[in-house]
């Protein structure tokens, strides 16, 4: 039988179930109990909903309390020693100290590192690999899970596991650097382990996720392959090995000679591979085609889709699924709930549930015949006619402007630049700053959502984000920090706050996604033409800016983060879009130049993670994302300082089109790393200012001065003084008034006590 199935379902809840559960209990105002039936509840709820669907396997363990990286690293016994794991079974307290940084005694201890999950925008906690590590099998979650929803869905139940190559791939040597291949063979023996007591426990099918099949391997992982899955053999159990984010290029051959029962690829992505692998994969093997696309969220063209199904159904026969490309993970749960987007554009859309349904609709086109299925066709023909020709899509004046694109480069080269912004900040040695927001109070949320329910008015919320600014600007002026910023406490999300001005933007109440842990954002969705009605945060800038007399910052987010962060129309490409937002933040960037502002921070947090997974496609993408970067801020005089901020990334690999950008200033997230991606900027004597991280904001620790001092010694090392800055890791929402009065204070301690050293 053609079976319909996905790889993995978004675990947070519709109304963000999980997230309010696990904050409740890292807070203790739940206990274990109470978080452990939110879990079962949301479970039971998802594989209920694709079971009524009409799915035919449904996947256990994609449900996390945290991240599913991290529930392998569990699975596999990998604790990183300084949390003191004696062995045996990893609690839940222990799996949630590896994320959040605590040694068992609660003393602070440094949270597992952070990275993004390929090139999305979900983050994964990594793996810390050292070369006398063992393995063995120490968390129980994904055994219950299958028992429980074996109970619920039977023989579809289908458990999920990152694959051994994948997961070594994303670990990170500690310490020394070694071949992390070598511990492959310490891992196969427990991967058999699991895969044993899911058969035992009754799974027919097992789906082994190996994304790293989409990218660029060395030889001796894809010569790894063939040993890991001719080792992985277990009696009476299937394994689908997934692949997803891209063309297997060069390992697919690798991917289909595998001893694997199945293979899914991902036929949105890498389309044009699709017959290929149709060829190679011998034909008693079960080709899984993820031709729905999991990462976006529209309406499938299914007739087109059948046009590619169909030809491979008559090939293959029963031995063809149909699928989602990915896991739904990276896609809002369920679109019905959405009531304030109008109906045009919402015929246009699909989330995870709608997407369910959309692969369902497939496999009966497939097996029953269109004629099965003929309403649903029809309905979704109409939606993409009515897409294709709305006229809320194309706007000839931003096509135009498209056309006769402005300067990208600044008048004058940085060294002149530098003079002019000296004499107009006339800023001390090791100038400190931060990076954007403070923290979002329960009441800042309250007023936000009150103002947008319309339960109060303007009048009111703007005088209660004022005194919030001022509340900030006094607090930053307490500190002693020298160039301050208003707090952004009118912003919910640094996306999508500007989105919502912009025309071509839409917006969704519910529309979340996981960025990490209990971190969720809500993606814009950008359906049309890119245009800036009115200025956009002028009014709240120059307020604070006439609070004091030190420089305020005026904060954006630049146009690759913009495009990154939502999800983008597939109808255009992404260049073209990225380059309209770039045009729209120009004009802001002016206006606030214009109103008297000296700095102006562009945010490009997604510069990196925008890089295609593929080395050869680099080039073609920084092209254009580091244009538009200086479209946005190219139009200033030499005396406005232009600064940058980005997160968790390695920049060793694009540090000249870092350089490109051509920033007065770059922020960076550094403290995890201890200044190591600091190396990348001293080998490539990157000429502009910098400001590495001292103050790790993604952990409730509050570093000392001393600790702090010593970042920044050793970062003087690398950077000479005269061009570092002083700052946190990121912007300071997430974290509470306490640790931030505490930590700022440190931080400009640590800056005044090597200024008298330099
Ligand atoms: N200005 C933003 C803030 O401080 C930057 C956030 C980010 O880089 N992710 O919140
Ligand atoms: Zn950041």
């Amino acid at each position: 039988m053609t079976c319909a199935h996905i790889l993995g379902f978004p675990r947070i809840g519709l109304r963000r179930e999980m997230k309010q559960a696990v904050e409740a209990y890292w807070n203790g105002d739940i206990d274990r109990a109470e978080l452990q039936r939110t879990g079962t509840g949301l479970r039971r709820r998802h594989w209920q909903l694709q079971q009524d669907t009409g799915l035919d396997f449904i996947p256990v363990g994609d449900f996390s309390w945290y991240d599913h990286v991290l529930d392998t690293t569990a699975l596999l016994g990998a604790v990183p020693p300084r949390f003191e794991h004696p062995g045996g079974e990893v609690d839940l307290d222990t799996y949630f100290r590896m994320a959040r940084g605590r040694a068992p005694t609660g003393s602070p201890q440094p949270a597992c590192e952070m990275t993004k999950w390929f090139d999305t925008n979900y983050h994964y906690l990594v793996p810390e690999l050292h070369p006398d590590m063992a393995f063995a099998v120490s968390s129980a979650k994904l055994f219950d899970e299958l028992a429980e929803a074996r109970a619920i869905v039977g023989d579809k139940a289908r458990p999920v596991l990152l694959g051994p190559l994948s997961w070594l791939w994303l670990g990170k040597c500690q310490g020394e650097t070694f071949d992390k291949l070598t511990l492959l063979d310490r891992l196969l023996p427990v991967y058999g382990e699991i895969l044993q007591r899911l058969q035992t426990q009754g799974a027919a099918w097992v789906q082994i996720d190996e994304p790293i099949l989409a990218l660029d391997l060395p030889t001796a992982w894809r010569a790894a392959f063939s040993r890991a899955y001719h080792t992985l053999q277990v009696p009476g159990l299937k394994l689908l090995l997934a692949s997803y984010f891209g063309p297997l290029a060069d390992n697919l051959r690798t991917a289909c000679d595998l001893p694997v029962a199945g293979l899914h690829v991902d036929a949105v992505r890498a389309a044009g591979e699709l017959n290929l692998v149709a060829d190679w994969l011998p034909a008693h093997k079960v080709l899984s085609v993820g031709i729905i696309d999991g990462r976006n969220i529209w309406r499938t063209d299914l007739d087109r889709a059948l046009e590619i199904l169909e030809p491979l159904r008559q090939r293959r026969g029963d031995a063809l699924w149909v699928a989602p490309s990915c896991s739904l993970l990276h896609v809002p749960v369920d679109l019905a709930v959405e009531s304030k987007l109008d109906g045009e554009l919402k015929s246009w859309l699909a989330f995870a549930v709608q997407k369910i349904e959309e692969t369902v609709t497939l496999k009966r086109a497939l097996s029953e015949g269109r004629d099965a299925v003929a309403e649903v066709l029809e309905t979704s023909r109409r939606a993409l006619a009515s897409r294709r020709k709305s006229a809320r899509v194309t706007r000839p004046e931003v096509r135009e402007r498209l056309q006769n694109l402005p300067a990208d480069q600044r008048a004058n080269p940085y060294p002149v630049r530098r003079q002019a912004q000296r004499a107009r900040l006339q800023l001390p040695l090791l100038p400190t700053t931060t990076i954007g927001s403070f923290p979002q109070t329960p009441e800042i949320r309250r007023t936000r959502r009150a103002f947008k329910n319309g339960d109060i008015g303007e009048a009111e919320y703007v005088d209660f984000m004022r005194r919030q600014i001022a509340f900030v600007v006094e607090k930053q002026e307490g500190y002693g920090l020298d160039v301050l910023v208003h707090g952004e406490p009118e912003r919910n999300d640094m996306v999508e706050y500007f989105g919502e001005q912009l025309d071509g933007f839409a917006f969704t109440e519910n529309g979340w996604v996981q960025s990490y842990g209990s971190r969720c954002v809500k993606p814009p969705i950008i359906y049309g033409d890119v245009a800036r009605p009115r200025a956009m945060t002028v009014d709240w800038i120059t307020y604070a800016q006439s609070l004091t007399t030190r420089p305020m910052k005026g904060m954006l987010t630049g146009p690759v983060t913009m495009l990154q962060w939502s999800f983008v129309r597939d109808d255009q490409p992404r260049r073209d879009t990225c380059l309209q937002i770039a045009l729209a933040l120009r004009d802001e960037v002016l206006d606030l130049e214009q109103a008297g502002i000296g700095v102006i921070q562009i945010d490009e947090p997604a510069l990196r993670e925008g890089l295609p997974l593929r080395r050869g496609d680099w080039d073609a993408y920084l092209d254009w994302a580091v244009r538009s970067f200086r479209i946005a801020a190219a139009g200033v005089r030499d005396e406005t300082q232009i600064h940058t901020h980005m997160c968790y990334a390695e920049f060793n690999d694009i540090i000249e089109h870092i350089a490109a950008l051509d920033a007065d200033v770059i922020t960076i997230e550094t403290s995890r790393s201890k200044m190591e991606l600091l190396d990348a900027f001293a080998d490539f004597e990157y000429p502009n200012e910098i400001g590495p991280g001292v103050y790790d904001i993604h952990s409730p620790n509050i570093p000392t001065v001393e600790e702090m001092v010593a970042l920044l010694e050793k970062a003087a090392e690398k950077i000479p003084v005269a061009r570092l800055w002083v700052n946190p890791d990121c912007g300071l929402k997430t974290r509470r008034w306490p640790e931030v009065d505490e930590a700022l204070t440190r931080m400009v301690a640590a800056a005044r006590l090597l200024r008298e050293r330099y």
